[in-house]
């Protein structure tokens, strides 16, 4: 076969060129940070740029070379804005890492990436004390800040200030031309399945990934939104926010490590946020602290939330309530992360109110470049019924195809297998009915824990509800209910379980419930299933 070539240029796909093209196009709009020290810091694309160039001298002077991995322990602000362009941009590797993970964790996670240089933020320097003589890799620890705010006195080993590695130098740099396959950054799985592992971004992969996320249908933000991302820097980039902002030179907000309801509420008000992204957790302590005290948003129009199932009943609070459009969204770290998104099509325009919200309630249609399909437990593929479920399967230009340092190729024929279990529609949009060791296997019949906790979260006094299974005598396994009760509200087991009725077959109900003061979560804020399947391991069923 002889083809003919496309006569059309090839320029690689680089994170410099976002940041170039943000600089010179949106030079003067602005990028506001909430600091670790609680005040406001304004500048803009223009000035990130820059600074991001002298970054990316600094770390040359410090001995950093291209493939270099570069950590960070840090909140959303500019300068770890900074770092993400600073370190990509000349071929070094932005790591970004979760500091609420506990400290063992993340001194496993930097050794595992080899991190060279470790970045830090200002109220994580006792972390950082306790965890630098464990760093075996880390040849120079940075505090993000000024010299005066390094301690006079401490056991961690070249520590050097932020400001005063930009400060010395000039910013005559010209961003370099490399292969866009290059790694660009790295962030390991938060380690809700086992050990951490970490999922290797390109700069293609991610470029393309911007592009995906910004478009209609997906994140739709333009040029005329101020975009606040929740979702922290440290999950999967903030799901690529700091690069779609960059590729729409649109106004960023960053709101630090304060994501109290408060906070956030005030920033949202004060910058005119219209458009923000985070998992369902945080909403639920802005919605707690709005209803509390019977305030209204101004300029906030639209949110993505993701990371973890959305109740049905948040979507119809932020809509009803609050005039915010929900848009229910499904992804992975292995994903850069986004999957699927959940928007009416105009088709759907006709259909009853009840019928929209059904659907906006499931994790939503893929974007442009990632594919999926569901096979059941022998690989077939299984029907987009709606009904018949089975594995999740992903494969597209952002979906990883190997782990870092890792051998063992994760793919199945050439498909990650996300662990999650899933119907999809005639329509295409997929929801997520568990992740595959979630599901509750009675009679030999799967129980959706993520229905039932939908539900449970829908009655008025619960806060929060986690399904979990556990073994029982005669159906193998039983679905257990725990909850949080809102602050002063009660209902009792009975009431619990009553709700249910009329909503979902009966022998889908759970078996018992559990009252608890929380839920354990995770360091990214989703509910750790695992920790309660070994709490309530041995649980006696009141009735059998
Ligand atoms: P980890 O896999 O370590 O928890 P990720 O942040 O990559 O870290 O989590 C991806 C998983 O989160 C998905 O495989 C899925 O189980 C869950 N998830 C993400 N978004 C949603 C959603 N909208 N609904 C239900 N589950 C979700």
């Amino acid at each position: 076969m002889s083809l003919l070539p496309g006569q059309m240029m090839q320029l690689p796909l680089l994170i410099s060129s976002l940041i170039t093209h943000a600089a010179r196009h949106s030079g003067d709009t602005e990028i506001v940070s909430k600091r670790v020290e609680g005040d406001l810091h304004r500048y803009t694309w223009a000035k990130a740029e820059l600074r991001s160039r002298k970054l990316a001298q600094a770390l040359a002077r410090l001995g950093c070379q291209p493939g270099d991995r570069v950590g960070t322990l840090a909140w959303n602000g500019y300068r770890h804005l900074e770092i993400y362009y600073g370190t990509s941009g000349t071929g070094l590797v932005c790591h970004t890492v979760n500091p609420r993970l506990f400290p063992d964790q993340i001194t496993w996670i930097i050794n595992d990436a080899a991190d060279k240089v470790l970045c830090f933020d200002l109220n994580l320097l006792p972390l950082v004390e306790k965890l630098a003589p464990a760093c075996t890799t880390v040849k120079h620890f940075v505090l993000l800040g000024f010299r005066e705010q390094l301690p006079p006195e401490t056991a961690i080993p070249n520590l050097l200030a932020y400001e005063d590695l930009i400060a010395a130098e000039d910013g005559d740099l010209a961003w370099p031309t490399f292969d866009e396959n290059t790694a660009s950054s790295i962030c390991y799985t938060s380690g809700t399945t086992g050990d951490p592992k970490g999922a290797v971004y390109s700069h293609r992969s991610t470029v393309l990934h911007s592009f995906g996320a910004a478009l209609p249908d997906s994140m739709n933000i333009s040029s005329r939104d101020v975009v606040l991302p929740v979702v922290p820097m440290f999950h999967v980039n903030a799901w690529g926010i700091p690069y779609s902002a960059a590729m729409i030179g649109c106004k960023l907000v960053f709101p630090g490590p304060h994501l109290d309801g408060k906070s956030l509420y005030d920033l949202f008000e004060a910058e005119q946020v219209t458009f923000s992204a985070g998992v369902p957790t945080v909403w639920l302590g802005l919605l707690n602290h709005v209803q509390a005290n019977g305030l209204k948003f101004s300029s906030f129009k639209s949110t993505v939330i993701g990371g973890a199932a959305c109740p049905a009943s948040m979507i119809q609070t932020l809509e009803d309530d609050f005039n915010v459009e929900v848009v229910h969204a499904w992804g992975m770290t292995e994903l850069s992360p986004l999957g699927t998104l959940s928007r009416l099509r105009s088709k759907h325009l006709g259909l009853s109110k009840a019928e929209q919200r059904a659907l906006l309630a499931k994790q939503g249609k893929v974007i442009y470049g990632i594919d999926m399909q569901i096979v059941n437990a022998d690989g077939q593929v299984q029907p987009w019924d709606g009904e018949a479920s089975g594995d999740l399967l992903v494969r597209g230009h952002w979906v990883i195809n190997s782990y870092f340092g890792k051998a063992n190729a994760p793919l199945r024929d050439g498909w990650f297998p996300t662990g999650d279990v899933a119907t999809i529609d005639a329509d295409g949009f997929m929801l997520i009915t568990d992740r595959s060791k979630d599901v509750i296997k009675s009679g030999g019949e799967w129980i959706s824990s993520i229905a039932l906790e939908n539900l449970a979260v829908a009655h008025p006094a619960v806060h929060q509800a986690a399904v979990i299974s556990v073994a029982h005598p005669q159906w193998g396994e039983r679905p257990l209910l725990t909850v949080v009760l809102k602050p002063g509200a009660t209902a009792t087991r009975e009431d619990l379980l009553a709700f249910y009725e009329g909503k979902i077959p009966r022998w889908q109900v759970p078996n018992d419930v559990i009252f608890l003061p929380e839920l354990p979560h995770t360091a990214t804020g989703k509910i750790q299933k695992l920790k309660l399947r070994e709490a309530f391991r041995n649980h006696q069923w009141s009735e059998l």
